[in-house]
């Protein structure tokens, strides 16, 4: 569990200090300066989007506090209930069993944490009217996300380096999201992003994997880097500009070789002709039939970058990061594939599991287990960045 932010101790020194006052403005000052272990502490607040659209939102607690917004300032609502229903009221937010509709609540917990969709929040919730439905943003310390993150993307039980190198590559996705981020909130909670298992997941080997590295995020040339991870490369990651058509600074293809132990190290997928025929529709309309489907291009690291498949109606190229996607991500697990045959199947024999962009994170955890602390693993997967305090 993270320690409450409560280090609000008064200091009262003992009389022999009190007859040395340059002594004790030192000690304030050493004080004051050696960062206290809190992971709420200094650091900046992020906005997870927790549902839009939504006909209906209902939080609940032991001792909520409902605040409005008006003239810029909060103003408190109602206080200590333990439960809040929202819906929406013409442009605004009604708030159920009362008569006060407003733009924009906030919902805190007086003590203990919010509940919201099954999961216990730290911070603070904001409800708000959006395109005629709820938004529900979650606002809270970075590092407290982070915590919450850890087991969302990989185990914290993995070796101690490999999970603060996910931490680091973590912390610098969101903070560059941050400074990016749409108008009412930053990140999502899904693998749209980084997967937030809440507060649930947290545990102490990822608290303290967030403490070693607080603050801590990525730089290229003098900017921070949204740095991208994934499962696992298949034997060397491959760069953004090939698989997204993007340069992303530190982010070109790079050999790893510590990933075999992968649960999708290798894998099979066997498709019909009218799978693939039904996939390809979506980007190709009217294709009714398959003759043969082959490889056209691989990018430098041996990914597929596009298939040419002879069809009824003629030669069709098609992008293989969009096959993956109309195929399924989790059931074509990467573009780094051959192709075979088994009787009227087509066969795609692959490597690895996710886009190959970044860290690749059972690569992390190999290389941690041959020694590799978590800058060298940083340094290994993001090239020419370097690790710095961002706060
Ligand atoms: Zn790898």
């Amino acid at each position: 569990m993270v320690p409450e932010p409560v280090f609000k101790t008064v200091f009262n020194p003992p009389s022999s200090i009190r007859n040395y006052p340059i002594l004790l403005v030192i000690i304030l000052i050493a004080f004051a300066v050696s960062p206290l272990p809190v992971l709420g502490e200094s650091s900046p607040t992020v906005r997870l989007l927790l549902g839009q659209n939504l006909p209906r939102a209902v939080i609940s607690g032991d001792s909520l506090l409902i605040e409005k917004l008006e003239e810029g300032i909060w103003q408190p609502v109602i206080g200590r209930v333990r439960m809040a229903g929202f819906s929406p009221w013409r442009a605004g937010v009604r708030l159920e069993g009362s008569h006060s509709e407003e733009s924009l609540f906030r919902v805190k917990a007086d003590k203990g944490m919010l509940q919201y969709a099954g999961l216990r929040r730290r911070g603070y919730l904001t409800v708000r009217n959006s395109s005629g439905g709820l938004m529900v943003v979650s606002h809270l310390p970075l590092e407290s996300y982070l915590a919450g993150v850890v087991n969302g993307e990989i185990d914290s039980s993995w070796p101690l380096e490999a999970v603060k190198a996910q931490v680091v590559a973590a912390r610098s996705y969101a903070l560059y999201q941050m400074s990016r981020g749409s108008v009412y909130f930053d990140l999502k909670t899904d693998v749209t992003d980084q997967v937030y298992a809440g507060v649930h997941s947290e545990d102490v080997r990822a608290l303290e994997a967030v403490e070693m590295t607080r603050g801590q995020v990525l730089y290229k040339d003098g900017e921070l880097i949204q740095a991208f991870f994934h499962s696992s490369c298949g034997g060397s990651t491959t760069s953004s500009l090939d698989a997204w058509g993007v340069a992303r600074p530190a982010h070109e293809s790079v050999t790893c070789g510590t990933c075999q132990d992968a649960p999708y190290a290798r894998w099979n997928l066997p498709l019909s002709a009218g799978e693939i025929v039904e996939a390809v529709q979506t980007l190709v309309p009217h294709l009714s039939s398959l003759r043969f489907m082959g490889i056209h291009k691989r990018s430098g690291d041996g990914r597929v970058k596009t298939l040419y498949l002879e069809t009824g109606e003629g030669r069709v190229l098609v992008d293989a990061g969009e096959f993956r996607k109309q195929i399924g991500y989790r059931r074509l697990l990467s573009t780094r594939f051959a192709l075979g045959k088994s009787g009227e199947r087509i066969i795609l024999t692959g490597t690895g599991y996710g886009h190959g962009v970044g860290l690749c994170q059972w690569g992390a955890r190999g290389s941690a287990s041959r020694g590799m602390d978590y800058r060298q693993i940083l340094r290994k997967y993001y090239a020419g960045a370097e690790v710095r305090r961002a706060y």
